[in-house]
């Protein structure tokens, strides 16, 4: 079997007094799909930002792909603008809010990244957006810009921008969270089509059940540390831990 496509090792994360990540170690095989869970709070977030380097962990290494990172606090070099730009682009973020362009159409989302930081020709980034939008249901919709939409088409438009980069793992941070409960389902659908197709991804959900049938792993969060991980049969249906029971026995 290959290696697995992110390895986290005792990585830890503070906020001034307040350590948000403790020594967190996981792995992330390729074309696996894990789930995150935890109660509010916990750290998953952070982890997400730290993986995709949003936020610069205090310690640990990161590994994705080839490339590995090793964090010492203020020593730690980062790559450069470009470099870093790159590694971005390999791991794709969707977040709870979108953040799509505004003042762009829906095509011009999707093309964006790939024409300013991978330099594609307009050609080339625009038929691949289309293809993209037709894989994310929205097809029809690359003319409109994302105020018009529904909260669950400006979701599947922020997915398709992401594929674009081509990544090499999907960062899901609460995709779902925001939107309207109709809405969910067709979010949902997206990504487990993506599992499907065997894309790797880390899904931080409260969507148990979704996160029961995608997943090849759950990882519960509390507190900055991994309380239990396994699959969905041993920490969803039969957990361990007082405190992932608990926390089940809270949402479900
Ligand atoms: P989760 O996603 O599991 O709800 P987060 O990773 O968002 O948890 O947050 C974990 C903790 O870290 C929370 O107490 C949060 O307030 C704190 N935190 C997150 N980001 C920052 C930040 N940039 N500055 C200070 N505290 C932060
Ligand atoms: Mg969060």
């Amino acid at each position: 079997m290959s290696a697995p496509v992110i390895e986290i090792k005792n990585l830890k994360k503070s906020f001034g007094d307040l350590a948000v990540l403790k020594d967190i170690s996981l792995t992330v095989e390729r074309g696996s799909v894990v789930a995150l869970i935890g109660p509010s709070g916990s750290g998953k977030s952070t982890l997400l930002r730290c993986v995709n380097l949003l936020t610069v962990p205090d310690g640990g290494d990161i590994r994705v792909g080839e490339q590995s990172i090793t964090f010492s606090g203020k020593n730690t070099a980062l790559p450069r603008d470009k470099v870093l730009a790159g590694y971005r682009a390999r791991t794709g973020m969707v977040f709870q809010h979108f953040n799509l362009f505004p003042h762009m159409t829906v095509l011009q989302n999707v093309m964006e990244g790939p024409v300013t930081v991978l330099r594609k020709n307009r050609h080339e980034a625009e038929a691949k957006a289309r293809e993209l939008l037709a894989k994310v249901g929205l097809a029809d919709r690359a003319d409109m810009v994302p105020d018009r939409m529904s909260g669950g088409q400006k979701q599947r438009v922020a997915i398709a921008r992401a594929l674009a980069m081509e990544p090499s793992v999907m960062l899901f941070d609460e995709a779902t969270s925001a939107l309207d409960p109709e809405l969910v389902a067709e979010v949902l659908g997206v990504i487990k089509s993506l599992a499907k197709e065997g894309m790797t991804m880390i899904l931080v959900t409260h969507e148990i059940a979704f996160a029961r049938e995608v997943a090849d792993k759950v990882i519960f969060m509390r507190d900055g540390v991994v309380v239990e991980s396994g699959p969905p049969s041993q920490v969803i249906d039969d957990p361990q831990q007082e405190a992932t029971r608990s926390f089940l026995g809270r949402i479900l």
